[in-house]
């Protein structure tokens, strides 16, 4: 097209709006927007609407929230147009019209009036034979005068391309390299169905080449659609992308991703409170190893994506992974965003130094807002209860040690250096001895952040009362 220079990068990502985005799709549109924006190229969000009975607004709505809170952006798309508007397949049916004409005008494709249980029937006699269940090409060489009889018996016809014999369609996928695929295997193929419309792969290959896209970087699971894909567009004259399919993501038992190894879908992760560097830095090492250490921000991720670093064994999905980026996330956030973020996971008022305090404790020990909730819980909640053997440790440190403690925390405004050095004064003890009942007395655990932030933050009523209950 006349409005790209011929070395410009344009990628895309041509989601189905029939379902929530999920992980694999999620790392799909990253790897494409990277890819375009190492070299400084376009990258398009094409919606491949097609199928009007599974594809809807909503989804749709939800795919493009999805996509930006991810933080991609695209050049050209639905919502921001283009120069290929529209980009909707739902709004492009007229142009696919057009081009199946064409392939029926110059015979590359030709009316095909066998009904589905002539084809039935067929390809059950070819695989009792033994052979591949293609296209027996009954219709293939119906002169004018046949053609014609069909129409006028009212037999609706699909439009089946024709596929040479005895070749190959050979071209280098930059995942998987060199492939072949022997035509006589493929077999002619439908591209628009008796009701008119237009074959997935049909549409996906024509926008492709109208809309300049010069990568193709899509799941393995559309490897096989790609030599068909291939004599589209040379029929049409249309040029066709470099093409490269990247494997499949599975979870952690080596199965493909699904429901069964839980959240999936992006939305899910998101409402969970993952942050979206979190999820990019994971998926970025999904079926793609990379040398670069630490969570990167999008710019550094583009600079280090590597197309020669795509392998071909299936990435694995490794919840403990995610949350060790999400750890990292969490702790790289900027104090604002970091507050933003905690307070919406709180929804909780509190008094801005009481905040302060809180959040400089906890947030070490913050991976989800599900821990923040937790700790705040720990801090402003209730009195904690200790199950059966704490509540020994901490009665075996005795009345003079809580006694001392509380008059502490009091005096001292929950200083927990003033607090030790009261206690170790009127019990001689040090270390986990002193420690270790003081924390569980206090948070009601034996581990978490800290103690010295979270007392500060912790308010001083609460403090009190919770050392002196066992003072008694
Ligand atoms: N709509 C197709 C899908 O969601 C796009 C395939 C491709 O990227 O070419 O699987
Ligand atoms: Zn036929």
């Amino acid at each position: 097209m006349s409005f790209m220079s011929a070395s410009e990068v344009v990628t895309r990502f041509a989601p189905s709006p029939t379902g929530a985005l999920h992980l694999g799709n999620a790392r799909t549109a990253l790897f494409n927007f990277l890819l375009a924006r190492q070299a400084g190229g376009r990258f398009l969000l094409r919606i491949e609407d097609t199928d009007a009975g599974r594809s809807t607004d909503a989804y749709l709505a939800a795919l493009v929230d999805d996509l930006r809170w991810l933080g991609l952006d695209w050049q050209e798309g639905p919502d921001v147009g283009g120069p290929a508007s529209p980009y909707r397949q739902s709004e492009r049916t007229a142009l696919y019209a057009d081009f199946q004409e064409r392939l029926l005008v110059t015979g590359a494709a030709y009316p095909c009036y066998c009904t589905a249980t002539e084809l039935e029937l067929s390809r059950k006699a070819l695989l009792a034979a033994g052979r591949p269940p293609r296209y027996a090409g009954t219709c293939r060489d119906l002169t004018s005068a046949q053609r014609r009889d069909r129409e006028a018996r009212g037999l609706a016809a699909t439009l089946r391309f024709r596929v040479g014999h005895g070749t190959a369609v050979a071209f280098d996928d930059f995942v998987h390299g060199p492939q072949r695929f022997a035509t006589d295997d493929i077999g002619d193929f439908i591209v628009r169905r008796t009701d008119g419309s237009a074959a997935f792969f049909f549409c996906n290959a024509v926008d492709d080449a109208l809309m300049g896209v010069t990568r193709v970087l899509r799941g393995a699971d559309h490897l096989t659609n790609t030599p068909r894909q291939i004599l589209i567009l040379a029929a049409l004259g249309l040029p066709a992308p470099e093409y490269g399919h990247v494997s499949l993501i599975v979870g952690d038992d080596g199965a493909p991703l699904s429901k069964r190894h839980g959240a999936t879908a992006l939305a899910e992760f998101r409402a969970a409170g993952y942050l979206p560097a979190a999820l990019c830095n994971h998926l970025f090492r999904l079926g793609h190893s990379s040398s670069a250490q630490g969570l990167l921000d999008m710019d550094a991720l583009a600079r280090a994506f590597d197309i020669r670093h795509l392998g071909r064994a299936p990435g694995r999905f490794d919840r403990r992974q995610l949350d060790a980026w999400q750890k990292e996330a969490v702790h790289a956030m900027p104090d604002a965003d970091f507050g933003a973020w905690a307070d919406a996971a709180l929804a909780m008022p509190l008094d801005p130094a009481a905040r302060a305090a809180f959040f400089a404790a906890v947030r070490p020990n913050v991976t989800l807002p599900a821990d923040l909730r937790t700790w705040a819980q720990v801090v402003f909640g209730g009195t904690p209860q200790l199950g059966d053997a704490d509540e020994a440790v901490v009665r075996d440190a005795g009345k003079p040690f809580f006694d001392a403690a509380a008059a502490a925390a009091l005096a001292s405004d929950n200083d927990l250096a003033a607090i030790t050095a009261a206690v170790r004064e009127a019990t001689g003890r040090k270390g986990p001895a002193l420690f270790k009942p003081l924390r569980l007395a206090l948070t009601g655990l034996d581990h978490g952040p800290e103690l010295a932030p979270l007392l500060r933050a912790m308010p001083r009523a609460a403090a009190r009362d919770r050392l002196l209950r066992y003072a008694r």
